[in-house]
């Protein structure tokens, strides 16, 4: 069978018992589809197909709320999809004349037709007759009021429904609310995890450089201490404040200054600090004295000092911050320096010295008072080096010129004397120098300084003292000369007569007359070389021979000592004949001096690089090394048990020195004490 032939389904409608109806949704019209034959019957009706329900049921005969009930029923329909029921309609038959022919009570139903879309397209509404039940008059009117009753409440379900409608769209509303403030509450949860995380790094970094600041404050070479309240309760104090303070963490944390530390007592710091707190401006004191404890001692100290307030929102002060920092090494190194600078001061001032300074790097001069005196430098004058260098008297300027060099070039210190013209005109003054110079890493000379003495008085005695010592020299001389001369002559004539003990006597006066005159003429060569009156008198000579002669001399008042002589390949010298000899006859006469009988004396003359250089070799006694450097200056003489026996006046080598140098020679010694010495000299060939 097939359901959808329209055919089938006309047969089927139109079969039913109930009168059917079909309407068209298109409201108000109601246009009519279809009618079943039970309704056309029940309405009295043929085809109405196609008409407006209106047309056919007029509204008019429907009469009272009739229409507007059956309208607002099938709209009900429409707008909800959903069947409406009308309990009781009372519909009058009538006939052509239009009297009524029959009176029902009818129970209509609308029922939707949907689509496949779920749009209400047709109503199918149903009648049933219901005049059986509504036969009295009072059930009736029940029935009307029950009618309307319902289609009230109908109605009210269907605004009830549209506000449920509405109550929907708003619970949707409400639901994307809800989704929304439930993305807001993840979204708000996710950041406030952030934030904690945040909250909780910043803590962390809060606190890492919290610890960071304590470890800063604790281990701060400075002490710190900060001071809160007026009262200066402390409540924090690192390491070096409290071994400034000589206390312990415990002895003054939560504690006032002044309970904590007695020892500030009739100081003046608890004032300093109360001024601060009420003045609010900070207060810095160097290198200020205090009293603070050391191991439990009172002890006075320097410190520089800071007190830097801090304020509260209301900009009150609330705090103190005390930054101290020991300064008493410093300060007590300092005084030190002052005082030994003071000392020195003194001591130049006692021994008459001035002192100077010349900047080679500008060339400029600065000269103590003193200095200033003893050169005769007006005051204001500008001085440099040349200046300086151009005081010094003629004879003296080449030698000194000369040490100035050899001192800067060998980095020794630099000792001379020599007379000056002073700049005021005033007479001639001998003055002692005394040098070194500064360099830099490079080793170039920086600056030179050092003293000057007057020695102008010590001068002039020692000249007086010399010239004495020629005068009595002199005097000496010429009757030993005699004495010496007459000795020999008795000495030849005796050999005739042939006297043994008279001749071993005037042997011996003539060996003493020999060594007077020598030490006589040391005296004068002494005088003489200190006038600067030494004058060499040069000439060619052969040095090995010279060695023989003096050799030969000096023999005769050896004790049986061996002698070798290892001569130079025939080498001339242009030297002062005589002033060589002297030299070599104190190397010599040195050499037995000092040395057992019968031990070996060795000379050896070698020549090098354009020089010749002697050496006097014995087994005798050596020199202690720190004799050595000093053996060269006048009158110096070893004293010891070994040379109490021996005469000398320490003037033989300061003699041979002074002559070599003037013949620009130099003379120096190697020694081993109990071993013997080898004394050298070397002399230019040309
Ligand atoms: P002196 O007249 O006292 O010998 P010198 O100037 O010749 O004076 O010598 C100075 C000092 O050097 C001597 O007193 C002596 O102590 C020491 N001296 C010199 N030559 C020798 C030497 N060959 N061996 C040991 N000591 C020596």
């Amino acid at each position: 069978m097939n359901f959808s032939e329209p055919g089938l389904f006309q047969t089927i409608f139109e079969q039913l018992p109930e009168p059917r109806i079909l309407l068209r949704t298109d409201s108000p019209v109601f246009t009519i589809v279809f009618t079943n034959a039970s309704h056309k019957r029940a309405t009295n009706t043929s085809d109405v197909t196609g008409k407006s329900l209106w047309e056919v049921f007029d509204p008019n005969a429907l009469g009272g709320d009739g229409p507007a009930i059956i309208k607002e029923a099938l709209d009900t329909v429409i707008h909800t999809s959903r069947p409406m029921k009308i309990p009781g309609f009372l519909y009058s038959r009538t006939d052509e004349q239009g009297n009524i022919t029959e009176q029902n009570w009818w129970e209509l139903e609308y029922s939707p037709v949907l689509c496949p879309a779920g749009t209400v397209i047709y109503i199918l509404g149903t009648a049933y007759n219901v005049t059986r039940e509504f036969s009295r008059q009072g059930i009736i009117d029940d029935a009307l009021l029950q009618a309307k009753v319902l289609l009230r409440e109908q109605a009210l379900n269907i605004e009830l429904s549209e506000l449920n409608g509405d109550l929907a769209n708003a619970n949707e509303e409400l639901n994307k609310l809800n989704d929304r403030l439930t993305h807001s509450r993840e979204f708000l949860a996710k950041m406030n995890e952030k934030l904690e995380e945040s909250v909780l790094s910043r803590t962390r970094s809060l606190a890492e450089s919290e610890a960071r600041f304590r470890n800063l404050f604790e281990q701060a070479p400075l002490g710190l201490a900060l001071l809160r309240g007026p009262d200066l309760v402390i409540e924090l104090a690192n390491q070096s404040i409290l071994k400034i303070w000589g206390r312990s963490l415990e002895e003054v944390i939560g504690k006032t200054q002044r309970e904590s530390r007695p020892e500030l007592e009739g100081q003046p710091i608890i004032a300093n600090l109360e001024k601060v707190y009420a003045s609010g401006n900070s207060l810095t004191l160097n290198e200020s004295k205090a009293f603070t404890l050391k191991e439990g001692i009172r002890t006075e100290g320097y410190f520089d000092m800071l007190y830097q307030p801090f304020y509260d929102s209301e900009g009150k002060t609330n705090s103190i911050l005390v930054v101290l920092t020991d300064v008493s090494e410093k300060v007590g190194a300092r005084k030190a320096a002052e005082k030994t600078q003071e000392a020195l001061k003194l001591a130049l001032a006692a021994g008459g010295l001035g002192t100077w300074k010349a900047n080679l790097m500008t060339n400029q001069m600065s000269a103590s008072e003193r200095t200033r005196t003893i050169c005769g430098i007006p005051e204001g004058t500008f001085m440099n080096p040349e200046h300086a260098f151009d005081m010094i008297s003629d004879e003296h300027k080449d030698r000194i010129k000369l040490a100035i060099q050899h001192a800067i070039h060998s980095k020794a210190s630099f000792i001379e004397d020599y007379s000056l013209e002073p700049l005021d005109g005033t007479a001639q003054r001998w003055v002692n120098i005394m040098g070194c110079a500064e360099y830099d890493d490079e080793g170039k000379p920086l600056n030179y300084s050092g003293t000057i003495m007057d020695i102008t008085e010590r001068k002039l005695d020692d000249i007086r003292k010399n010239d004495f010592i020629s005068m009595v020299s002199h005097e000496l001389k010429t009757p030993l000369t005699s004495l010496k001369g007459y000795a020999q002559l008795a000495t030849a004539r005796l050999s005739e007569l042939d006297n043994q003990f008279i001749g071993y006597a005037l042997e011996k006066i003539n060996q003493q007359a020999t060594k007077m005159t020598d030490m006589v003429n040391s005296f004068l060569d002494i005088s003489r070389l200190e006038a600067s009156q030494i004058h060499l008198e040069p000439s060619i000579f052969s040095l090995n021979e010279l060695i023989l002669e003096t050799l030969n001399e000096v023999i005769l008042t050896a004790g049986g000592h061996q002698f070798y002589f290892h001569p130079c390949p025939a080498v001339e010298v242009m030297a002062d004949c005589d002033k060589i000899g002297q030299v070599l006859t104190n190397l010599f006469s040195n050499a037995i001096k000092y040395s057992a009988q019968g031990t070996r004396i060795e000379i050896y003359c070698t020549p090098e690089n354009g020089s010749v250089k002697v050496m006097v070799k014995d087994q005798g006694i050596g020199i202690r090394h720190e004799d050595l450097a000093k053996l060269f200056t006048r009158f110096y003489r070893i004293e010891n048990d070994q040379t109490r026996n021996i005469s000398g006046f320490g003037l033989g080598l300061y003699l041979s020195a002074e002559i070599l140098h003037r013949h620009k020679g130099r003379i120096w010694v190697e020694s081993d004490p109990g071993k013997g010495s080898a004394f050298y000299f070397s002399i230019p060939l040309t």
